[in-house]
């Protein structure tokens, strides 16, 4: 049996079996990545989409995904490659790309407007080791790297990636304990505690998506761009919040699409505490 300490879960995994998350597996008693390398995505997208509103706008971003998450959000939209069945029958069979050849294609696509790498589609913490030595390289080729991340890690995983890893966006997905723990299988606590320490050392910017009955209440909003008003990024600017809306997806059906007004409605009220607001999928 061996400790995971990535998360706030802090899995005790049996030889050769894996996390809660499905991507970390105990071998010789340690935890390792257990995806290392393996690719469920690549796409050479707008950084826009990741979304990042204020880091290098107008760019585009070589984006790779893996497989694996450690939350539990009843709407993911990408379901297929987190925590589903399909996910772990797809990881079997998935492709694979050592760092080299992925800091390779990114340096290879930079006359196309390519940045550097984002690390996105799934959660890419739960494999930070594949992050922080694929990262390195981009680095090394004078590229930025990027992480999109549900936040829900330990702040030492941080220690390891802080040299290499130029922006993030990270979820904020509400600012209740009861939203975290009951309905996406996280902690909340522990986001706020990550989304502190990154504002550290990189831009970062974070993204709230709105769902009709769970968190779309004023006085959540108040409060949750209170707290982000507290915060600045290492340039001294305020952080930015994406609020986007949500459209009924895998096993969260029995409810309609936000309504446009209620996003806009809620943006402006996080507006009277920050800079910079963007709605999403609106
Ligand atoms: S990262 Fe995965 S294996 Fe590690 S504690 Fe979290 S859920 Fe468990």
């Amino acid at each position: 049996m061996a400790e995971c300490t990535v998360c706030f879960r802090h899995c005790h995994i049996p030889e050769g079996k894996l996390g809660f998350c499905g991507g970390r597996i105990a071998r010789n008693g340690k935890v390792e990545a257990f995806h290392y390398g393996r690719i469920s995505s690549l796409a050479l997208d707008p950084i826009e989409k990741k979304p990042l509103a204020r880091f290098f706008p107008g760019s585009r971003i070589l984006s790779v995904g893996s497989f694996g998450c450690n939350l539990r959000c009843p709407f993911c939209q990408n379901h297929e490659i987190t925590w589903s069945e399909q996910a772990a029958a797809a990881a079997r069979t998935a492709e694979t790309a050592a760092p080299e050849a992925l800091a390779e294609l990114a340096l290879a696509t930079r006359q196309k407007g390519n940045i550097g790498i984002a690390f996105t589609y799934n959660e890419p913490l739960i494999g930070y080791e594949f992050v922080r030595d694929t990262a390195r390289l981009v680095k090394a080729e004078g590229m930025v790297n990027v992480m999109v991340t549900n936040g829900t890690a330990e702040t030492a995983i941080l220690e390891e990636l802080k040299p290499c890893i130029d922006a993030m966006n990270i979820d904020l997905k509400g600012f209740t304990d009861r939203y975290y723990s009951r309905f996406l299988g996280g902690d909340r606590q522990q986001v706020l505690a990550f989304i502190e320490a990154a504002v550290q050392f990189c831009h970062v910017e974070l993204t709230t998506l709105i769902v009709p009955g769970e968190n779309d209440g004023d006085q959540e909003m108040r409060e949750l761009s209170r707290w982000v008003s507290r915060l600045r990024n290492p340039d001294g600017a305020g952080i930015p919040l994406h609020i986007s809306r949500f459209f009924p997806r895998f096993h969260l059906q029995d409810r309609d699409a936000t309504a446009v007004r209620t996003v806009l409605r809620l943006a402006e009220i996080a507006r009277d505490n920050l800079e910079y607001v963007y709605t999403g999928n609106c």
